[in-house]
C-alpha cells in the first residue's frame, strides 16, 4: 500500500524537502502560497501539521484585525468593477476554473490530503464537485440571476421587473473536512452574483483554500476581488461580521449560532450549512446488497467525517438477518492506510480532537451496554490519528452517540418493525440536514414524510449533493438557507423591484374624487381578482 512518503508535487514547487518538523523547515508543500493569505505578516505565523503523520504541511502568516479591515476595503473597491462588468465576462472566469480544476487535479488531491489526512478518493470528490459546480454555474448561473418582468399592479399600465443586486462583500467562513469543495463552492456563486468575498478557512486547512485561489486568480478573477485571511475563528470571525454585507458559514450548529448572533446585531442576512444526525432507513422491500453496499460509502466516506453521512441505520427486521451481515462483511474489509496512494478505503481523521470524541462515544456507548459488531478501535500504527470504522448496536436513547453527532466513523444499528417505527425514529432529532432511504417501491413515499433537507434514495448522500440545480441544506438545528440551485445563488443578492408606471397613477387619475376612484378600483379589483 502507498506510504505517506510517496513523490508529490504542488503546482512546480518542490515538496518532500522538509517532512521533519524542524523549526525552519517550509514543510512539505512548500512556500509558495505564503503569499495569497491577506497578512502584512505582522501577527504571527500558523505551522500547519499533517494528520498522516503529524509531519509540518507549511507556515502561513495570520492575519490581524487590520489586515481583516485592509481585505475588506480592497475587496470592496475590487467589487465595483467587477459587478459592472458584463455577466458573460464573469462567467467566463468560473467556466475556465471548472476545466483548470481537473487539469490540476493531482496536485489539489496532494494538498488536500496532506491538510486533512483523508483518502484519495474522497478528496478526488472535492475535486469532481467542484469542477461540475463551477460548471453549472456558469451554464446556469445566468438564468438563476435573470431579470424577470412580473405581473405589475395595473396589466399594460404598470410594467415591473425584478433583478438581483449583488449585496457586496460576502464573509465566508468554511470548516476543515471539505477543505475544498466549501470554499471554492461558496466562493463560485457569490463571486458569479458580482460579488466580493473575503474567506476564513479553516486553521487546520488553509492550503487548500489558498490553492483554489490561485486557480481562481488564474482563471481570470481580478487580484482582490477575493481575500483570504488566516486565524481564530473566535477572533477573526468577528471582525468578519462587522465588516461583511452578509455571512455564509458552514460549520457546527453551536457555532452557527454564535455568527447568526453577530450577524443579527448588525442586521445582515446569513446562510449557515450546520451539523446532522443522519439516518438511513433499510425497509422491507430492499436491495440488501446494494443497501449494504451503500451504507459502507455514506457512512464511512471521508472517515464519517462529513457533513451528510449516516450515522444511524433502521433496519426492518424482515431484511436484519441479511442487511446486517452483509454489512459487516464490507466494513471488516475496508482498507485503512495513509499515504497519497488509491487504495486506501478510509484514511486518517483531522486530529486529536476528533480522535477523542469518536473513542468517547464508543466507550460511553459500550460502558452502557452497547454492542460493537465491527472495528472500536484507534490504529495509531498507520498514524497518530486512525480509527477503525465501527458499528455497534444495542444502542439506547440515553446514550451519546443515540443524540449528538459523532463526525466520525461510527454508525449505530436499530432494528424496526414496520415504515412506520423507521420514520418516526429517523425524524426524531433535533437535526435534519439529509436521509437515505433503500427500497424498491416505497423511497420516494417514505422521503416525503422525513424531516431532511435532502433525501436520498437507494443512496446515501451524492445523488441530492451532486444534483446542483437543486438546493441543498438543512432543516431544524442543521441550517438557515440553502446552497445549490437558485437559493445558492440569490440569496448572494438583494432582490429589487422597479415597477414603472403609465398613464394612469395607481392612487387615480388627476381630478377623480377618492370615491369616484374607490368604486371604480372595486370594479377593477373585481375583474383582475379572477385572473390573478
Ligand atoms: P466549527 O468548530 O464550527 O468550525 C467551523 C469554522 O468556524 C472554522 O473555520 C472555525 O475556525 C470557525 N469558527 C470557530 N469559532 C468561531 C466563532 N466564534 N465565530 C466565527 N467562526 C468561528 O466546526 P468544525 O467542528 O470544525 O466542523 C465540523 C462541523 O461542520 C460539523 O458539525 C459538520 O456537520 C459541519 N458541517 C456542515 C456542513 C453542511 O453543509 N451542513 C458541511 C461541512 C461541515 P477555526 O477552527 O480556524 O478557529
Amino acid at each position: 500500500m502507498a506510504s505517506i512518503t510517496s513523490t508529490t508535487s504542488l503546482a512546480g514547487t518542490a515538496t518532500n524537502a522538509a517532512d521533519s518538523p524542524g523549526q525552519d523547515a517550509p514543510g512539505r508543500l512548500g512556500g509558495h502560497l505564503a503569499g495569497l493569505v491577506a497578512s502584512a505578516g505582522k501577527h504571527g505565523s500558523a505551522t500547519i501539521r499533517s494528520p498522516f503523520d503529524d509531519a509540518v504541511v507549511g507556515r502561513l502568516p495570520l492575519s490581524s484585525d487590520e489586515d481583516v479591515e485592509q481585505a475588506f476595503r480592497s475587496a470592496r473597491a475590487a467589487q465595483r468593477d467587477w459587478a459592472a462588468r458584463p455577466l458573460a465576462e464573469r462567467v467566463a472566469v468560473f467556466r475556465r476554473f471548472a476545466e483548470l480544476v481537473i487539469d490540476e487535479r493531482s496536485a489539489l488531491l496532494d494538498v488536500i490530503q496532506h491538510e486533512t489526512g483523508k483518502a484519495r478518493l474522497s478528496a478526488f470528490e472535492e475535486v469532481a464537485d467542484v469542477s461540475r459546480w463551477a460548471s453549472h454555474a456558469a451554464h446556469a448561473g445566468p438564468g438563476y440571476l435573470r431579470e424577470r418582468r412580473r405581473p405589475g399592479v395595473f396589466p399594460v399600465l404598470t410594467r415591473t421587473h425584478e433583478r438581483f443586486v449583488p449585496r457586496g462583500v460576502i464573509g465566508t467562513i468554511t470548516p476543515w473536512n471539505y477543505p475544498f469543495t466549501l470554499p471554492a463552492g461558496d466562493a463560485v456563486p457569490a463571486l458569479l452574483a458580482g460579488n466580493a468575498v473575503v474567506l476564513k478557512p479553516d486553521s487546520q486547512t488553509p492550503h487548500t483554500a489558498l490553492f483554489a485561489l490561485e486557480l481562481l486568480r488564474r482563471a481570470g478573477l481580478p487580484a482582490d476581488l477575493m481575500q483570504i485571511v488566516l486565524g481564530p475563528g473566535s477572533r477573526i470571525g468577528p471582525a468578519m461580521i462587522e465588516r461583511a454585507d452578509f455571512m455564509m458559514f458552514t460549520g457546527s450548529t453551536a457555532t452557527g449560532k454564535t455568527v447568526a448572533e453577530g450577524c443579527a446585531s448588525q442586521l445582515i442576512g446569513f446562510s449557515a450549512e450546520l451539523g446532522g444526525k443522519n439516518p438511513m432507513l433499510v425497509l422491507a422491500d430492499a436491495d440488501v446488497q446494494r443497501a449494504a453496499a451503500g451504507a459502507v460509502n455514506a457512512c464511512f466516506s471521508n472517515s464519517g467525517q462529513l457533513c451528510i453521512s449516516i450515522e444511524r441505520i433502521y433496519v426492518h427486521g424482515d431484511v436484519w438477518d441479511a442487511f446486517v451481515p452483509a454489512f459487516l462483511e464490507r466494513v471488516r474489509a475496508m482498507r485503512l492506510a495513509p499515504g497519497l496512494g488509491w487504495d486506501a478505503d478510509m484514511g486518517s481523521l483531522i486530529g486529536p480532537d476528533q480522535l477523542e470524541k469518536v473513542s468517547d462515544h464508543i466507550r460511553d456507548a459500550v460502558d452502557h451496554g452497547a454492542k460493537v459488531l465491527a472495528g472500536g478501535n484507534a490504529r495509531p500504527e498507520l498514524g497518530p490519528y486512525f480509527h477503525e470504522p465501527t458499528v455497534l448496536a444495542d444502542v439506547r436513547r440515553g446514550m451519546a452517540v443515540a443524540r449528538e453527532e459523532t463526525f466520525g466513523p461510527v454508525v449505530s444499528l436499530y432494528p424496526v418493525d414496520s415504515d412506520e417505527e423507521a420514520i418516526a425514529a429517523a425524524n426524531d432529532t433535533e437535526y435534519g440536514l439529509n436521509a437515505s432511504v433503500w427500497s424498491r417501491g416505497r423511497g420516494a413515499a417514505v422521503a416525503r414524510r422525513l424531516q431532511a433537507g435532502t433525501v436520498n434514495i437507494n443512496e446515501g448522500y451524492a445523488a441530492a449533493w451532486a444534483s446542483h440545480a437543486s438546493p441543498m441544506g438543512g432543516m431544524k438545528a442543521s441550517g438557515m438557507g440553502r446552497r445549490h440551485g437558485a437559493e445558492g445563488f440569490q440569496k448572494f443578492t438583494e432582490p429589487q423591484t422597479i415597477a414603472a408606471q403609465r398613464l394612469l397613477p395607481v392612487g387615480g387619475p388627476p381630478g377623480m374624487g377618492h370615491e369616484r376612484w374607490s368604486q371604480a378600483l372595486s370594479a377593477g379589483v373585481r375583474i383582475l381578482n379572477r385572473f390573478s
